[in-house]
């Protein structure tokens, strides 16, 4: 099973060295399906981690990416530019909320956050002078159970139990943490949810620069879906306090929750938003944060006259292509038609396993379901599982979850949600 190689010299995302885990060699990938080297075909649940929307090996983002290999795989975006980046740029204009304006390409989630939150501080600074104390508006406040990437202060607003704080101890800045909203986003609004909010935000406004939150769907950090009165009202006392919101879209972004983006949910307008993951299909990686004119006029009119960041591989012309192309192909189709249909699917299939002991929870939004279960379960048998069952999912902690591509058609998910329920039923 295990390729030889790989197995002593290859790290694999949050694993040991030592006490090692099965890793699954895939010789090719197609539609749905990845194919395995022993023989599998499976059908992918997870969209390689919110990416591969419209499926693997698809003849036109492969089209866009040959095409512009032939006139030019890179050149530095520093006094640089080229038209996969600006035509990219008009797209991402036509579907993003209408007051952003202004595009920063980064190379992945985690750094978009990390230029989110120096843009939030630099706003401020501008703002307030960098005389020596002057401004304190430097520190962030966020919700449990978030997730921002693996980066240092991306790290720091993730949440603290779960992106194990205690680890990295006082090397990680320390930041204002809420509790993550109780209302569901299928459930009644519960007033008490915003109180915490208000009371950090009015103690401690002059020392925070922004709020970062994922809106309606907390991915990585737990998989919950939250009710949109809770963004509403966050943005309201952003507003109030004179605070930045930052709206983290990299995982809901491109349709995911049924919505081109999630923010849309609760009509909510942020100051800064990142966007990564499905932006290319799942092809290359590109992310990009995104603001208003008067957050990019601001930071330009203070000290030094610029925004200071600029990755090597920022807005990448081969990723550009194919995220302008990913991009087009979900819009030449009836994308919400067919999430929503993804989501009836799943809802009808999921919903009986809520009546199981084991289980403490289903939840459904748009192309995501979730099963969470009352103790964490065995991620390394249910991969074994999975191959018998022909599907591809990954579980952590108590949650068993699916977003799988878009292209799914009705037998395939069927395929999927059975083997699911199987598995489930089969955790005692
Ligand atoms: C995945 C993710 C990130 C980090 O993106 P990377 O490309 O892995 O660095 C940040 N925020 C959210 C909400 C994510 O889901």
């Amino acid at each position: 099973m295990h390729d030889p190689f790989d197995h002593q010299h290859l790290w694999h995302p949050y694993t040991s060295m030592i006490d090692l885990l099965a890793t699954f060699k895939v010789k090719a990938a197609q539609g749905v399906y990845l194919e395995l080297d022993s023989g599998e075909r499976l059908i992918d649940g997870m969209s390689s981690w919110w990416c591969v929307i419209h499926g693997y090996n698809h003849p036109q983002l492969n089209q866009a990416i040959e095409q512009q290999l032939k006139s030019m795989a890179h050149v530095m975006f520093g006094g640089l530019t080229h038209q996969p980046a600006i035509d990219l740029g008009k797209q991402l204009l036509e579907i993003v909320p209408q007051h952003f304006s202004k595009i920063f390409y980064a190379d992945s989630g985690s750094v978009a956050v990390e230029v989110a939150l120096k843009m939030a501080v630099q706003f401020w600074s501008a703002k307030n002078g960098l005389i020596k104390d002057k401004n304190k508006k430097t520190n962030f406040i966020t919700t449990r159970s978030g997730y921002h990437g693996d980066t240092w202060n991306a790290m720091s607003v993730c949440d603290p139990v779960t992106g194990m704080h205690h680890i990295f101890g006082s090397s990680l800045p320390q930041r204002f943490f809420v509790p993550a909203p109780q209302s569901r986003f299928d459930g009644e609004w519960l007033p008490q949810d915003i109180e915490p909010v208000e009371l950090i935000l009015k103690q401690h406004h002059q020392s925070i620069a922004a709020f970062i939150v994922e809106p309606i769907v907390q991915g990585a950090g737990g998989m919950r879906m939250y009710h949109p009165e809770y963004l509403r009202q966050v943005a309201a006392l952003c507003k109030q306090y004179q605070v930045l919101l930052i709206l983290d879209e990299i995982a809901t972004g491109f349709g995911r929750t049924g919505k081109m983006f999630a923010c849309e949910h609760a009509c909510v307008e942020a100051d800064i938003m990142c966007i990564g993951k499905a932006l290319t299909g799942g092809y290359m990686t590109l992310s990009a944060t995104l603001t208003t004119d008067h957050v990019a006029e601001t930071i330009s009119q203070g000290v030094p006259g610029a925004f200071m960041h600029g990755p090597t591989f920022m807005a990448n012309p081969l990723a550009c292509a194919v995220a302008l192309k990913s991009i087009q192909v979900l819009r030449a189709q009836d994308w919400q038609g067919k999430i929503m249909q993804i989501q009836a699917q799943i809802q009808s299939s999921l919903s009986e396993l809520a009546a199981l002991p084991q289980v403490a929870d289903v939840r459904v939004l748009g192309a995501i379901g979730v099963v969470e279960m009352r103790q964490p379960v065995d991620m390394a048998e249910i991969q074994q599982q999975c191959l018998a069952l022909g599907i591809w999912i990954r579980p952590f902690g108590k949650l068993v979850y699916i977003m799988p591509p878009y292209i799914i058609d009705v037998q395939e998910l069927d395929t999927l949600l059975s083997a699911v329920k199987k598995i489930v039923r089969s955790i005692a």
